[in-house]
């Protein structure tokens, strides 16, 4: 853990976050004391006590009193209440008076707890909502280099009858072994799970009715989401429940990263943001209006002092607290490299960081200040999504119908050679043959995260269907597997959707956000009707993860060991040699091949042996091939190794 850094800054209060979890309540059996920061125009702050975290009269109202934040920039004023007696159990809000205007009732921009649908905070002790064990939970010790990452929704995964499992749609789901059971033999080692703060699209007090959404509006940046818990109700119990599933998958040896959405929230006016600091942590235009580089509406100002701190904060609470072990950042590009790096340089170094390096629309702060994918390099530890491997396999993002490497349009070789060296300079990697960098971003093959398909968008399965005209069963399976062949042979960190290895189809649909289960569902029945397909990922990721040459995680390293061979149209190949990165292996030939027909490469003299041929995995070995020429069957990928 490093020292902690509060980076010259305001709220006091914050001091006391590791003792008391929130710095808007600390409670003891004896008094409990609230804090709440706003603007120094606040003309007063009332906080009310309940009985219930939803309807019911309050049992109290209390004026709190102010004083001013002697280090803030802006004048902020903190308001404070101390109220005795044993509060644990009770719910509270704050409500800010602007002018002779209350600003409306919010749990505070701090709730580390709540009541039903997140509308006011809980007094609890986060002491209380450990599970046994909890106080030997660890991290994983895994290097960056060598991650694995699933990308999960809790309702999609477990949902279905199909998969076994107990606690449908739940944190719980994610504890059970044969949830465990699979991840370990799919061979993934960090589960990357969509939002899990708590959200507004999904009702939790009708958690009897289906429904669904990805969970991009936040509410409450630092408590769980209701409406994966088995009682929003009680605000321990998904605190408790959250940390079982880290302790499960902690326990498999599979690290939980968190998607976090700090870039805007559900919607302004009534977010505890806007009723407690209003209009300081939106950014606007010139003109007044806000700013909407998030596409939702709104985008937070994370440049600005108290927002840049909140980020902060609560990404070292989720470690702190739920021993979480990345973060996945929505819309990177909206947040501003000062802020990214501050993050970076406040959580342990082994907290994997990444983030998508672009953002939904213009924003009101200049590209080259913000956490965009061309600015990575000014961003060391931080990884970002690589659209030019993806788009260069599956087509480009702007139309489901629109084919790639996959669909053998020729153009895309480059582009994914790209991606195979992780995205750093390479001798061989021609940029401007690149389809969207003008420059190699990652400075390290570790900031490139390196996939075919994720949450948005088509699966590989649609939009293989989409892309290819009259695409056979069969062929769908082979390019399925050639395209992930490509994520996880390349030197950047790879990266899959869940279901892929159960070959998921969202029946077509691009954008599923909200879409019913019967969508989003995986169908864990097709692991018996396509039991080639996991073989294969399993296979594949076991063969990633045995051999060092693969995952160098060093760019000096791979402009050292990785050799792109002549390819050709729709077939690129590669050699990794000299036993790179120690391998065991001294040689190491991928080709991918997504013509219709076979293709030849020329590979270096010698005996070989076929590792991957013909969409089968042997690590042991196929058969064995003499160097010269080398047959790579049509629409798949052959390695060889000696
Ligand atoms: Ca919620």
């Amino acid at each position: 853990m490093k020292t902690r850094k509060l980076l010259g800054l305001a709220v006091a209060a914050l001091l006391s976050l590791n003792a008391m979890a929130s710095p808007e309540m600390t409670y003891t059996p004896q008094a409990t004391t609230f804090k709440v920061t706003t603007l120094g125009t606040a003309r007063g702050v009332t906080l009310r006590l309940y009985d219930q975290g939803l309807g019911g009269k309050a049992t109290k109202t209390l004026k709190m009193t102010s004083r001013p934040i002697a280090r803030t920039q802006g004048g902020e004023l903190e308001w404070s209440v101390t109220v005795k007696g044993d509060l644990k159990g009770k719910f509270y809000t704050f409500s800010v008076q602007e002018g002779k205007k209350s600003l409306g009732e919010t749990p505070g921009i701090w709730a580390t707890a709540v009541g039903v649908n997140g509308q006011r905070a809980a007094v609890l002790d986060l002491a209380d909502t450990n599970p046994a064990g909890w106080d030997t939970d660890r991290r994983p010790a895994i290097d960056a280099k060598d991650l694995v990452l699933y990308e999960l929704h809790h309702r999609d995964f477990s949902i279905d009858p199909s998969s076994g499992l107990q606690h449908k749609g739940k944190y719980l789901a994610l504890t059970e072994p044969r949830a465990i059971a699979h991840l370990q033999a799919l061979g993934v080692n960090a589960v990357h799970i969509l939002p899990s703060f708590d959200y507004a699209s999904v009702d939790e007090t009708r958690l009897d009715v289906p429904q669904y959404n990805w969970g991009y509006d936040p509410v409450n940046y630092n408590v769980p989401e209701g409406g994966y818990s088995t009682d929003p109700y009680k605000p321990d119990v998904r605190i408790r429940e959250f940390k079982q599933m880290v302790q499960a998958l902690h326990r498999a040896g599979i690290k939980v990263i968190l998607d976090v959405v700090y870039n805007h929230t559900f919607n302004i006016d009534g977010s505890n943001f806007q009723r407690t600091m209003p209009d300081y942590f939106f950014r606007r235009n010139a003109d007044g209006t806000y700013s909407n580089g998030s596409g939702c509406g709104n985008e937070t100002a994370s440049e600005r002092e108290l927002m840049r701190q909140f980020m902060i904060e609560s990404v070292k609470y989720w470690v702190d607290e739920y021993h979480i072990d990345g973060f996945r950042f929505d819309l990177m590009g909206v947040h501003d490299i000062a802020t990214m790096n501050a993050i970076r340089q406040a959580l342990p170094d082994d907290v994997f960081i990444y983030g998508e390096g672009w953002s939904a629309g213009g924003c009101a702060l200049p590209n080259d200040q913000l956490g965009m994918k061309a600015n990575i390099g000014r961003m060391a530890g931080i990884a970002a999504f690589s659209d030019d491997i993806r788009d260069a396999l599956r087509g480009p993002w702007d139309g489901d119908d629109k084919a790639a490497f996959l669909g053998r349009v020729t153009g895309n070789e480059e582009s994914i050679k790209f991606g195979i060296a992780g995205g750093v300079q390479h001798p061989q990697v021609d940029i401007s043959k690149v389809n969207y960098s003008q420059h190699h971003w990652a400075t390290q093959p570790t900031q490139l995260i390196s996939y075919v398909s994720c949450h948005d968008d088509m699966c590989l399965v649609d939009r293989l269907r989409a892309s290819i005209p009259g695409i056979t069963e069969d062929e769908l399976i082979r390019l399925d597997l050639l395209a992930q062949t490509a994520v996880f042979t390349s030197q950047g960190v790879p990266f899959m959707l869940s279901g892929e290895e159960m070959l998921r189809t969202k029946l077509g649909v691009h954008n599923s956000y909200n879409s019913p289960d019967s969508i989003n569902h995986l169908d864990w029945g097709n692991l018996e009707r396509y039991p080639q397909v996991m073989a294969y990922y399993s296979k594949l990721i076991a063969l990633r993860k045995h051999h060092p040459a693969f995952h160098l995680g060093d760019a000096d390293l791979v402009r050292r060991h990785l050799e792109f061979l002549p390819g050709g149209d729709c077939l690129v190949a590669f050699r990794l040699k000299n036993h790179a990165g120690g391998d065991r292996w001294g040689d190491i030939v991928v080709a991918l091949n997504a013509n219709k027909q076979p293709r030849t490469i020329t590979v270096p003299d010698g005996r070989w042996t076929v590792v991957c041929r013909n969409i089968a995995i042997d690590e042991n070995g196929l058969g064995t091939v003499d160097g010269g020429q080398v047959t790579v069957p049509a629409q798949s990928a052959v390695i060889i190794v000696k």
